[in-house]
């Protein structure tokens, strides 16, 4: 089902796979980049350790990139425009995903929105910032619950067909508007938050993917870093990081103890906990690839790493235990 190619440039072979319904080859371990760039959230990441964040990830053969208009208030798309400018890997090599839906006003607030003129008009902005005649894979990012589906997929089935995007991706939808936005245009791809942590995908979204031939990518891969393995519930974050929040109460407690025990077990493979997580996702049925985030160079490298490991059942049997 998957290609092995080795492209690497830094002796890692990544694995590779075909984008449902298209002919876009993405490496299964990819990048997420909310955090390059710099602003909002994450003002600590400085934007040339974003782009060797990105670099190092494509010298480790990882060519499936995610961003969003949204990220780093523009930002990250930005960035990887330049990235893409400065590198030596041919632009069709890299399948570049970015998602728009959400609208900033003029006093500076944002609100979704899913009217296709607004869809048009967010697409060309990313065409802008990310210096692109096209983008591979272009995600309605979060519904507005107004405009019907039909109405804001269909206006990207006709970008599709004008060129500037090759494959449609949703993502946040509930399953009756993903059954909706799938009867109506090819959806290649939908994005949804799904971890060791974080398992409600499985209920019913991932088996609609499988059966409906689209591939599922899992967003928070590493449970937005509970799964590094570097925080605890006593670590701190600044102000209006979103981790402040997340990583507080009974519900994270559980899951930094669950983390700690999959920690260990991951030391006696010899790996470590991003790997393992990251392996398990691979694992899953439908989870054609991850983009996991981050902001440092050996962040990226570590993470492709990933594609040299394989869980046995007998692994995935002794995780089954300690998520239980
Ligand atoms: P994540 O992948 O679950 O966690 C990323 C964090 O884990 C990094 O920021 C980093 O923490 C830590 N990390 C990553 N690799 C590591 C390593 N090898 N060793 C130690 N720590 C490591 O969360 P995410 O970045 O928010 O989500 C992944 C991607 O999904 C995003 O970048 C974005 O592209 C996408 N996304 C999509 C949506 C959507 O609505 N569709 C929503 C959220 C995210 P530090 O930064 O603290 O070092």
């Amino acid at each position: 089902m998957h290609d092995n190619l080795d492209y690497s440039m830094r002796g890692v072979t990544i694995e590779y796979t075909t984008l449902k319904k298209t002919d876009l080859k993405i490496s299964r371990i990819g990048i997420g980049t909310n955090k390059v760039g710099g602003a909002i959230y994450y003002d600590h990441t400085d934007p040339s350790q974003g782009k060797n964040f990105v670099k190092e990830a494509i010298w480790n053969g990882i060519n499936f990139i995610d961003t969003a208009d949204m990220y780093t208030d523009g930002r990250s798309e930005k960035l990887l425009g330049e990235v893409l400018q400065e590198i030596e890997q041919k632009r069709e090599d890299i399948v570049l995903a970015t998602k728009g839906a959400i609208e900033k006003l003029p006093d500076g607030t944002t609100r979704i929105n899913n009217k296709p003129a607004y869809l048009r008009s967010a697409l060309e902005a990313s065409l802008k910032r990310l210096n692109q005649d096209y983008i591979d894979l272009y995600y309605l990012h979060f519904p507005d619950d107004k405009t019907p589906i039909s109405e804001s997929v269909g206006e990207l089935s006709q970008i599709k067909e004008e060129g500037k995007i090759k494959a449609i991706g949703v993502s946040n939808l509930s399953i009756e508007q993903l059954k909706e936005a799938n009867k109506v245009a090819e959806i290649s791809t939908f994005q949804f938050g799904y971890n060791m942590l974080d398992r409600t995908a499985e209920q019913e979204i991932l088996p609609y993917c499988v059966e409906n031939n689209i591939s599922f990518i899992p967003y928070f891969p590493l449970a937005s870093g509970i799964l590094s393995g570097k925080y605890s519930i006593l670590s701190t974050f600044d102000d209006g990081d979103p981790r402040q929040k997340r990583f507080k109460g009974d519900d994270a407690r559980k899951k930094f103890e669950i983390a700690t025990k999959l920690k260990d077990f991951a030391a006696t493979k010899g790996i470590n906990l991003p790997q393992l997580a990251l392996a398990w996702l691979l694992a899953q049925n439908g989870v054609d690839a991850v983009i996991p985030g981050g902001r440092r160079p050996e962040q990226a490298q570590s993470n492709a790493k990933t594609i040299d490991i394989t869980l046995s059942l007998d692994d995935l049997k002794t995780i089954e235990s300690i998520l239980d």
